[in-house]
């Protein structure tokens, strides 16, 4: 069936049913922006034209808000607790539910059983027929449960599912055998699904899929009435809960209030909580629109190092502030940072929020050492004197959202096998010396017969399509997420499979070439002059790295605004 878009909300809202505090949230956010998404997809439909689009059918578990893995987040929501990933759901379930497809919500073991056919009760009773769903979009927790209640039939199944997890799960950690051989163990990792199949907040993560969610956009009047009413001198504190405020923060507070009137949106109960200084304003937690409307008045938004990668910063930016916020060096990893512990990343964060400082940057965005107060304070006076327009990113707009799910949705698909090798056209010239693009490498798809496909066979085609890789090897000790980066791609891994061949390796004249299981292959190894290639295809990882090694990486082209998509990917 064809998936027609809706701009009415009304189903959905009554799907999402109602009584707990994080619900309301949800649905609050929902109505608030309903006007947005119908506007952008009216957009979308007259970008896509007549296209067909495959109506799914879909299943939203959302494990984090059920009463089973202990529901957490609700009780919080009022008080000052984490609610990107609320912002996240809302905007996947709206997303979704825009692009036409057949939604069926669960936020409840109860309802995950109802909706799979599976008996009630404990116990893992595994799920005997078909999967009565195309796709089944579940967190972490959700994972848990589902392998609780599905039992062995979750592993045939695991092809349909997504993940939606902030901070993003590397392969190393995703394959349970090679995380347990080699320290990467922890908490949440080891599903040996494939890394695309985790879906992350920023696009942070190569390895993984961009989900993202969406920010407020603003039309040109509001814009300008925006500009116009700016309080030059007026600042908000970025951290809703009085912990955020603990510490070493008050010289630079004391700075900044030379210079700008302080704002905080800091909950409390009854009493001012005592870590935030006297000479702030504080607002009080705010309802969303709330926050919206006093950050248009704001010139600067300012973080503190915590949290890491929210949602607020875009929001911030999107209404027309400037963010500043605290360089880390050295950077925080689950090596050495508490919250990040235990996460499935080795992922280094050097500034509190690296979307901001890297893909959005001056002037809306300055990254300064806090422990050096002549560079904080001219930061300050530098902030004051400039003039910016609220921005928001394409990818966090409600088209940018819309245009990613639904390529997605249409063109990932981890139930078919790999396609066939291709072998391509490398060019043998040229040395192993530098982190340089050996030869801008188009790839183009030979037809069937070429790949030893009978005409009566459809050849599988790749998605990104192969127009977009750009092969390129990486300096020693550099991941192929930094290679690409340097070169002004994105590392792709969907097009490992098509780079892990001698013919690929040419290029660096490897004396040896044998294949092992390793994340950091298929590299080059510069002192013995060999090359491994990549045995297990779970492994493909664009973070890997390693000192001795120069990795061979799958880079491919981007579009502005839209990291997610390549070119021609839709
Ligand atoms: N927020 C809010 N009221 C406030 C402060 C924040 O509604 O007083 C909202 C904000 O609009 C954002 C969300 O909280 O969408 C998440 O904010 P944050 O960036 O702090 O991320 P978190 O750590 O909560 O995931």
């Amino acid at each position: 069936e064809i998936a027609a878009f809706r701009t009415d909300l009304s189903v959905l809202l009554d799907q999402v049913g109602g009584g707990k505090e994080s619900l309301s949230f949800m649905k609050r956010r929902i109505r608030r922006l309903a006007q947005q998404w119908a506007t952008a997809a009216n957009h979308l439909v007259a970008k896509l034209g007549q296209r067909w689009r495959d109506q799914k059918k879909i299943l939203i578990h959302v494990g984090f808000l059920t009463e089973e893995s202990g529901d957490v987040f609700s009780p919080k929501v009022l008080k000052g607790g984490p609610l990107g990933e609320m912002v996240q759901w809302a905007d996947i379930l709206t997303a979704l539910h825009v692009l036409g497809h057949n939604l069926k919500i669960s936020m409840s073991v109860k309802e995950l059983q109802g909706f799979l056919g599976v008996p009630p009760g404990r116990g893992s009773c595994p799920l005997t027929g078909p999967l009565p769903f195309d796709l089944i979009y579940t967190d972490y927790h959700g994972l848990q449960q589902m392998k609780q209640h599905m039992g062995l039939s979750l592993k045939k199944h695991k092809c349909h599912i997504r993940v939606i997890d902030t901070f993003g799960t590397e392969p190393a950690y995703n394959h349970e055998e090679y995380a347990t051989l080699h320290g990467y163990r922890t908490n949440w990792g080891y599903w040996n699904l494939n890394a695309r199949q985790y879906m992350t907040m920023f696009p942070h993560t190569p390895d993984n899929s961009f989900m993202g969610f969406v920010s407020e956009e603003l039309n040109e009047t509001e814009k300008r009435s925006i500009q116009q009413n700016k309080v030059n001198n007026m600042a908000v504190v970025y951290g809703k809960e009085a912990s955020m405020w603990k510490q070493g923060k008050d010289s630079f507070l004391e700075i900044l209030h030379k210079y700008m009137e302080v704002h905080g949106t800091v909950y409390y109960e009854t009493q001012r909580p005592p870590e935030v200084p006297a000479f702030v304003k504080n607002h009080g937690l705010l309802p969303q629109h709330e926050l919206q409307q006093l950050l248009r008045k704001a010139k600067l938004f300012i973080g503190f190092g915590f949290p890491y990668e929210g949602p607020a910063p875009l929001e911030a930016i999107a209404n027309g502030c400037i963010f500043l916020q605290p360089k880390f060096q050295p950077p925080h990893s689950s090596l050495n940072h508490e919250f990040f512990r235990g996460k499935p990343t080795s992922r280094e964060v050097f500034s509190q929020h690296p979307y901001a400082e890297e893909y959005i940057g001056r002037p809306y965005v300055m990254t300064v050492d806090y422990n050096n107060s002549l560079e904080f304070d001219s930061a300050i006076k530098e902030i004051m004197r400039t003039k910016v327009e609220p921005y928001l990113p394409y990818e966090y707009t409600c088209e940018g959202m819309l245009e990613r799910v639904h390529a997605y949705l249409q063109n990932q698909d981890f139930c078919v096998l790999e396609p066939p090798f291709i072998p391509a056209n490398f060019s043998r010239r040229g040395s192993a010396s530098g982190s340089r693009v050996i030869r801008p490498l188009f790839v183009p798809l030979p037809n069937s017969t070429a790949l030893g496909w009978a005409s009566n066979m459809t050849a599988p085609t790749a998605w990104p399509p192969l127009s977009s890789l750009r092969l390129l090897v990486s300096q020693e000790g550099q991941s192929c997420v930094e290679a690409c980066q340097s070169a002004g791609f994105i590392c792709e891994p969907a097009h490992f499979h098509f780079i892990n061949n001698k013919e690929a390796l040419l290029e660096v004249q490897c004396e040896v070439v044998d294949s092992e299981i390793n994340h950091i292959l298929p590299a080059f190894s510069v002192m013995r002059r060999e090359c491994s290639l990549q045995r297990e295809p779970l492994l493909f990882s664009c973070a890997g790295h390693s000192p001795k090694y120069r990795r061979l990486c799958p880079c491919r082209d981007f579009l502005r605004g839209q990291v997610a998509l390549c070119r021609d990917c839709i």
